[in-house]
């Protein structure tokens, strides 16, 4: 297990879900050794919405989060965003820097017309949270399809992989963090 003192904050942006906190916590906690602390957001800042699109722009919300709190941050937004040049993001991550976001609407199987599954919801929250935190603390996308690092372009990619890092992106993983990436 990767361990460092590093703590990690997770927020809850526009909503609040006590149990989806809790998920994604305990994988941080276990999968990156990170400390946690939570906290809600009672609104998405409105200058991140894209009108014409009906979606969020996930570079500026990234950007909203970098300045609104210190030290290393991941958003969650129950929403769906897009990145230019992209349709939708599931997240985004600064490489190495100090805050990442992932977005929930396309992770609900209800997006797909598929019935409420929330076991399934929670498990591609937890991975998609794991992938843009290995982005954040400096891990490129990996070609093994099973790896959380994989890079996944769609809902059925993103079943398709687990929720843990291959022994190359977890060796790199542990390099990385003991270099002092990960650490506030
Ligand atoms: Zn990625
Ligand atoms: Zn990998």
């Amino acid at each position: 297990m990767v361990r460092n003192l590093a703590v990690l904050r997770i927020v809850e942006v526009g909503f609040e879900d006590r149990d989806l906190l809790e998920v994604v916590s305990r994988g941080v906690r276990s999968k990156l050794g990170f400390r946690t602390i939570v906290s809600f957001e009672p609104s998405i800042p409105q200058e991140s919405f894209d009108e014409s699109r009906g979606q969020y722009i996930s570079n500026i919300l990234l950007s909203w989060i970098s300045k609104k709190f210190s030290g290393l941050v991941l958003g969650i937004v129950d929403a769906d965003a897009y990145a230019p040049g992209l349709n939708f993001v599931f997240g985004q991550a600064q490489l190495g820097g100090r805050s990442a976001v992932v977005f929930l609407k396309r992770l609900r199987p209800e997006f797909y017309g598929r019935p409420e599954d929330e076991d399934l919801f929670l498990m591609r929250v937890e991975k998609e949270s794991m992938h843009e935190l290995g982005h954040l603390i400096g891990l490129g996308h990996c070609p093994d399809r099973k790896c959380v690092m994989s890079f996944s372009n769609s809902i059925v990619e993103v079943d398709l992989k687990g929720s843990d890092f291959c022994p190359r992106c977890y060796l790199l993983l542990r390099r990385l963090q003991a270099a002092g990436r990960g650490l506030p």
